[in-house]
């Protein structure tokens, strides 16, 4: 970084040796064009002493940087439930390694579409222009909702086509993240490498990530406690998901970071009318991964998790099993209590200790989201017109509430839900249930049919205007902005976007 030297590099993830990585450089492009620049971020960063031209050259690729490593990271991973031992970045790489000053915190900087590597099997290692764009917008989107995620810092056109099913323009993008390292990458040191290998690795991820475990004493104890903090990392990310209507679309152990964050933009979609059952990826023919199954998916990708940590839990595996069995029996429950802690927000309520109350609050929890069920409504509208009674009325009465929501004033099943809900806000400070409402409901999400108007008008128009819209939009997805009002409504029927690719 030749003009402001802020930024700090490293190669710690390489120099953990072959076994990890393959060094491979991107393949320069033919005609490299902005789409976008993360300004907020490359300041963060430290890069903010790149000119535009050394980005364009860095982050298409084009140009290898004194001060890059790029390699491709090693993984395996269970895919819909079958394992592959060999997976890996088949079109992405690993430039460098960035630590920030203040606060003190490490990044991969990684390239996705940069070209071949030794993981490509076959692929073309590119990406195309529409899937850069969705993963920017919301990854971005969620990080502004406050679902911890890995972030965009660049997207870049390359002037090539990839080839799918037809020839689309091709685009480079630039993921930032706390680390790449997976559940898988935990699976293809257990299968390819041994108890040494596993060791290895989850000594540098406690360092990376967990450094507070450092000083537990004895191991065993220490990666008993790191596979405890990535099992709650888990449950508070699956959370976050489930409260903002997020479906990840392709939970395999290769997508599931051990660091907690989302990763891995590819199918995903918010839902836009309330159904447990909702699935979009047009792969997840069974539903897998469908809202409602994804905390149980989260408990399955753990149990893969305990199984690479089993040596060193314990010398003896049955201990070990026991040890590990243990932690994860209480899976349901604890993710119950995070989940209900998140949700309750959403109405304005704290959770407290009383068990009796937390059974009153989760059902009150389940019989709205089956009301939204029941009468087809959208997920984020309706608690958009809850928390706008609360924000813009003093005085809330049932009438209010069914008129916000457009319900019959008649309807028994939510005039009684509303009396259940109003005798739990009877015992909340009006200020903080202003509070947890505004912050837990977002008036705005990245809608399916937003980003499909957004992709169709930059790849068939070059016209990139609805996306900046969007990423603008999406920056404070609580804030009620008069600009961005009509990106509040729900899909009109033949808006609908009920299927979304890889
Ligand atoms: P994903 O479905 O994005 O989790 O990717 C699964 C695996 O397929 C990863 O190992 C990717 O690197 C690889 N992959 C996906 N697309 C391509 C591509 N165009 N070229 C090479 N490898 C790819
Ligand atoms: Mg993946
Ligand atoms: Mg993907």
């Amino acid at each position: 970084l030749s003009s402001s030297q802020t930024a700090n590099f490293s190669a710690s993830y390489a120099e953990l040796g072959a076994f990890f990585s393959r060094a491979i450089a991107p393949t320069p492009v033919a005609a490299p064009q902005w789409i976008a620049w993360n300004v907020e971020l490359a300041n963060k960063l430290g890069l903010s002493g790149l000119t535009q031209d050394e980005a364009l050259d860095i982050f298409s690729g084009n140009e290898c940087p004194s001060w890059a490593h790029p390699i491709a990271q090693a993984y395996a991973g269970h895919q819909f439930g079958h394992f592959v031992p060999q997976l890996g970045d088949g079109r992405a790489v690993l430039l460098t390694e960035l630590t920030t000053r203040e606060p003190k915190a490490m990044f991969d900087l990684q390239l996705k579409g940069s070209g071949p590597t030794p993981f490509s099997r076959g692929g073309d290692g590119r990406s195309a222009l529409g899937p850069v764009l969705r993963e920017y917008l919301v990854s971005e989107a969620m990080h502004a909702l406050g679902v911890p995620t890995t972030r965009a810092l660049a997207a870049i056109a390359t002037g090539e086509w990839v080839y799918r099913d037809e020839a689309l323009p091709g685009a480079v993008f630039t993921r930032v993240a706390q680390s790449h390292i997976r559940v898988g990458t935990f699976q293809y040191a257990a299968v390819h490498g041994g108890p040494e290998h596993v060791k290895i690795l989850a000594d540098y991820v406690i360092a990376r990530h967990f450094p507070a475990l450092l000083e537990i004493k004895p191991d065993t104890l220490r990666y008993r406690q790191f596979f405890h903090s990535v099992v709650q990392a888990q449950m508070k990310l699956v959370a976050e998901w489930q409260r903002v209507g997020f479906i990840h679309g392709v939970m395999n152990t290769d997508n599931t970071s051990i660091c907690g964050d989302t990763i891995d933009y590819g199918p995903c979609a918010f839902m836009d009318v309330f159904r447990r059952n909702q699935t979009f990826s047009s792969i997840d023919r069974h539903g897998r991964y469908r809202y409602e199954n994804q905390p149980r998916i989260a408990h399955w990708n753990m149990a893969r998790f305990a199984e690479t940590l089993l040596p060193l839990i314990h010398k003896n595996e049955s201990d070990a099993v026991t040890h590990l069995t243990a932690l994860l029996q209480n899976f349901e429950q604890d993710y119950q209590s995070v989940w209900l802690q998140c949700m309750a927000r959403k109405f304005g309520i704290g959770v407290t200790e009383n068990s009796d109350t937390q059974a009153r609050i989760h059902n009150l929890i389940e019989q709205f989201l089956t009301w939204l069920e029941v009468n087809e409504r959208d997920f984020t509208c309706s608690f958009t017109a809850l928390t706008d009674c609360y924000l813009y009325h003093t005085e809330i009465t049932a009438d209010l509430i069914c008129t916000a929501l457009e319900a019959d004033p008649n309807d028994e099943v939510l005039t009684q839900w509303i009396d259940e809900w109003l005798s739990h806000l009877s015992t909340q400070q009006s200020e903080q249930i202003t509070e947890r409402m505004t912050h837990a409901n977002p008036r705005r999400i990245p809608r399916n049919h937003q980003i499909a108007a957004a992709i169709f008008e930059a790849e068939h128009d070059g016209d990139l205007s609805r996306f900046h819209r969007l990423l603008r939009a999406w920056a404070s997805p609580y804030a009620d902005i008069e600009e961005f009002r009509d990106l509040e409504q729900p899909p009109a029927p033949d808006q609908q976007v009920t299927r979304t690719f890889c």
